[in-house]
């Protein structure tokens, strides 16, 4: 699954097989830049019905076609038994458990008893890659469950695949969201930890949503030193029957790989990893801190109001600022630093209290 030039598996393909010209299309277009993995989901998991939820069947003989034609390996979903079972008979060099079949512990159990049936007839079986992505929710322990279940079936290449979490506010809906599945590397980092010898591929198509964070996600993939990438790739993404946003043309997907600096310093990236998401948190709680304080001050305007004080106390506002820089030297923090941050958190408290004065005037006009 190596690519030429560039020391890292990818997989690459449609996110649906559509029709058998798109994936001989797609996949020697794919296979011109070197790609040696061919993906396309046969049967799709749709959120609604009335989605396309894929050809079915005929697509893994489209697949066995894409293979003669091109020499790639070819991968496709399987969800249940019946799945697996029909993509082996057909030839597949390797398959993968999408998100939604991770999460539920009887659909995973499911497969492993058919992979056990499989492998008694087919000891060679075991060596097929098995790609486990991780569960939609963010719960390692359900992902390292899969896996359990799967290396106690016997399957001795499973490939761990990082597709992002559901979120519970998706992009559409949040001016800070930007993914349509959040990366919680910290739990890929995680699942390296428990499982040094499983390869770990990122799957940025169905982290960002869209074409133009596959870039950046594979940047971030790269620093983290994962072992590859899934990226869904369509000979006309705009025509594609799903997941359209998130998919990129064959060409696109060579500009991208082109631009990416395979990293060595794995322990480096991870810890800066952590580092950035103990950021991450901090900044949550002084916002939301910055919040809870906002409140506050908002209630003691309303007591000035009720009891005719003025807004602004300039005693109790020297003595504060005073205090708070005390405080924050005595903690190591720059002066400076922290007169220029309580001065402009003092400054919006005012303008809130004023704000609101103004608005319960506006109101109930008291003076004639
Ligand atoms: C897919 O790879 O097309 C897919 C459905 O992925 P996931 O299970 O990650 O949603
Ligand atoms: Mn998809």
């Amino acid at each position: 699954m190596k690519l030429k030039g560039l020391d890292i598996e990818v997989i690459a393909g449609p996110c649906s097989a559509e029709s058998c010209e798109q994936l001989i299309a797609t996949a020697k277009a794919l296979s011109a830049i070197g790609v040696k993995a061919f993906r396309a989901g046969v049967w799709k998991p749709r959120t609604k019905p009335g989605g396309f939820e894929g050809v079915g069947e005929i697509a893994l003989e489209w697949l066995q076609q894409v293979k003669s034609i091109t020499g790639m390996s070819v991968f496709c979903e399987v969800a249940t038994a019946e799945h697996l079972r029909a993509a082996v008979k057909s030839g597949i060099d390797g398959v993968w458990i999408g998100a939604r079949t991770v999460a539920n512990p009887f659909n995973v159990q499911a497969l492993a008893d058919a992979l056990q049936e499989l492998f008694a007839a087919n000891p060679n079986l075991r060596q097929m890659p098995l790609l486990v992505k991780n569960p939609v929710n963010p719960d390692v322990e359900l992902w390292c469950g899969a896996v359990e279940r799967l290396k106690n079936a016997g399957a001795s290449n499973i490939i761990l695949v990082h597709r992002g979490f559901s979120s519970y506010t998706p992009p559409q809906y949040s001016k800070i969201q930007r993914y349509r599945n959040s990366p919680l590397w910290h739990i890929a980092i995680e699942m390296r930890r428990r499982y040094p010898s499983m390869r770990m591929l990122c799957d940025p198509s169905h982290i960002g949503g869209s074409r133009e964070l596959i870039a950046p996600i594979c940047r971030q993939a790269m620093e983290l030193m994962f072992d590859g990438l899934m990226v869904e790739s369509h000979i006309e993404p705009d025509k594609a029957l799903s997941d359209s946003a998130q998919q990129v043309t064959p060409a696109q997907l060579e500009e991208i790989l082109s631009h990416l600096d395979v990293r060595s310093n794995r322990a480096g990236a991870e810890i800066l990893a952590s580092l950035r998401e103990q950021i991450d948190v901090l900044d949550g709680e002084i916002l939301e801190l910055l919040a809870k304080r906002m409140g506050i001050s908002r209630q003691i305007g309303e007591i000035k109001r009720q009891n005719a004080m003025p807004v602004l106390q300039n005693e109790r506002y020297s003595q504060l600022l005073n205090n708070r820089i005390e405080i924050a030297a005595q903690m190591g923090l720059n002066e400076e630093f922290a007169k220029e941050l309580v001065e402009l958190v003092h400054r919006y408290s005012v303008g809130v209290q004023m704000e609101d004065s103004e608005k319960s005037e506006e109101s109930n006009p008291t003076s004639v």
